[in-house]
């Protein structure tokens, strides 16, 4: 089918505003985030319905377009980025925005993919509830693409990812056929639970247009404080007994290390202090805001923390958070570095960061590691930078670099990507310490899902 033909056929389905061309309007979704990976597309779409989505892919099928889906495009490993071919066509789903239902007897929230997870947040707190799932990108990223990386962030600790956050599901398949995993069950044995393949699925065996996520009671209560300690042992001990003393009510313990608090200093951020290694903690509960604050305070004293101060007011706790949710962008305006998004277990994270550490410094004397993360739940972001004096040729060491951190990941049993997904930027990682049977039953469902290979190409998924 040539252009001619398919732009009117996309018209006919999404109207001839919503196909775009131009260079001025697809520009921006052709580039990731961190302005690595470039691509092209036949067209960008933007469906407005379910079943707009499902006419396209119908449509791309028959014709063996290959289709791109993207939502908030804040990957930061390439995966919402099509191939430079330009064969594809790249799915908007920012058209689909409508919350279908809130049911508060049922804690549970139905909502269409192209959401922002701000939005979902915002409806869920006007329900008077929580969706508590929080990114530093909220205000862009979409629950389709929150749902397609699996992603996790500040409170995974207490709620989970959103593979735990999830009940239901619509998917559009890859010949246009609507599956309705949709519902708002905790119980559910009646077959296999399909929602899970395509959740952290990359959009690589289908299109995801709605859902139904879990909500949870507003904590009345929070209290949240920047610590310092010597060093990543002293911080999981911390974890371990702050569990121990609070139980639930722990739900962020982010760690810190001391040169992303530099990097927030000379960009013009006011810290607390600066120590070897901070930790960010918030509890939270129902009840009375002063006795738990009263309650955390008491156990600082008893853990005789020297370095600590603990949020006095709801403005001093987000001054604390916009430090953490920061480091992504002062990082950027230093220039690259080689990320890792790793996760391994909490107690593992010591011995991640001395051995990983110690050799990187030895192979290449001089870098920078900038470390921080979600420790409660064993992730960090791992970003190297300055291999060499000259930071502009960083990433003809990408390769060296990954060889040591990787390997030290799976020394631990830990995972090359936590919560950014794999993308563009780690196939050949995954391919090597994924488990091999794993990595075929994977490719059967690529097979079964999409035989054509037209779903989200050039990632890591292939049928074979
Ligand atoms: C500053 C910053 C901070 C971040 N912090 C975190 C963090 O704390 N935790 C975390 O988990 N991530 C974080 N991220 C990464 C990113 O925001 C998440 O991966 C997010 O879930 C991506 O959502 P998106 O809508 O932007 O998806 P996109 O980037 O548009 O797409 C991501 C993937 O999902 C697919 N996709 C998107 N929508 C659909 C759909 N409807 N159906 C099928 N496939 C789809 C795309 O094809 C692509 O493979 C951060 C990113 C930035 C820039």
């Amino acid at each position: 089918m040539n252009d001619t033909e398919l732009l009117a056929r996309l018209a006919a389905i999404v109207g001839a505003a919503h196909v775009l061309t131009d260079a001025a309007d697809t520009a921006a979704c052709l580039t990731d985030w961190r302005g690595r990976y470039h691509g092209a597309c036949r067209a960008l779409v933007r469906p407005g319905s379910t079943a707009e989505v499902s006419a396209l892919l119908a449509l791309c099928d028959a014709e063996n377009i290959p289709v791109v889906p993207q939502g908030g495009n804040t990957s930061t490993c390439g995966a919402a980025t099509p191939p430079a071919d330009g064969r594809a066509l790249l799915l908007s789903l920012a058209r689909l925005s409508r919350v279908r239902e809130v049911d508060t007897a049922n804690d549970t929230i139905t909502v269409e993919a192209g959401l922002t997870l701000a939005a979902v947040q915002q409806v869920a707190a006007e329900a008077g509830r929580l969706f508590p799932l929080s990114l530093a990108s909220e205000g862009s990223c979409q629950i389709g693409g929150n749902l397609s990386t699996n992603a996790g962030g500040l409170a995974v600790l207490r709620y989970g990812t959103m593979r735990e956050l999830t009940l239901g599901l619509e998917v559009v398949l890859a010949d246009g056929r609507v599956m309705d995993l949709l519902g708002g069950l905790r119980k559910d044995t009646s077959g296999l639970d399909l929602k899970q393949l395509f959740i952290g699925a990359e959009g690589q065996l289908g299109v995801i247009t709605a859902a139904t996520l879990r909500l949870f009671p507003r904590p009345s209560a929070r209290a949240t404080a920047w610590l310092g300690v010597a060093d990543s042992q002293q911080a999981i001990a911390y974890l371990a007994a702050l569990k121990a003393r609070f139980g639930d009510r722990l739900t962020a313990f982010e760690l810190i290390e001391e040169g992303c608090q530099n990097l927030l200093a000379k960009h013009g951020h006011t810290l607390p202090f600066i120590a070897p290694w901070a930790l960010l903690i918030e509890l939270s509960d129902s009840g009375d805001e002063a006795l738990l604050t009263d309650a955390f305070v008491d156990w600082l004293a008893e853990q005789q923390m020297v370095d600590g101060v603990v949020a006095q007011s709801e403005s001093e706790r987000l001054a604390l958070w916009r430090l953490r949710e920061d480091i992504s962008e002062v990082q950027k305006l230093e220039g690259a570095s080689i990320k890792h998004d790793i996760g391994v277990p909490a107690s593992r994270i010591p011995a991640f960061i001395a051995a990983c550490g110690a050799e990187l410094a030895a192979s290449f004397p001089g870098c920078r590691v900038a470390c921080f993360g979600h420790a409660g739940d064993g992730n960090l972001h791992y970003n190297v930078s300055h291999t060499r004096p000259d930071n502009a040729r960083l990433f003809d060491d990408e390769a060296a670099v990954n060889e040591i951190v990787y390997r030290h990941v799976a020394a631990c049993r830990g995972s090359i990507a936590a919560e950014h997904g794999v993308g563009q930027l780690k196939g050949q990682w995954l391919a090597r310490y994924k488990d091999p049977v794993a990595l075929e039953a994977m490719r059967a469902l690529k097979r079964t899902l999409d035989p054509k290979g037209l779903m989200n190409p050039g990632k890591w998924l292939t049928a074979g």
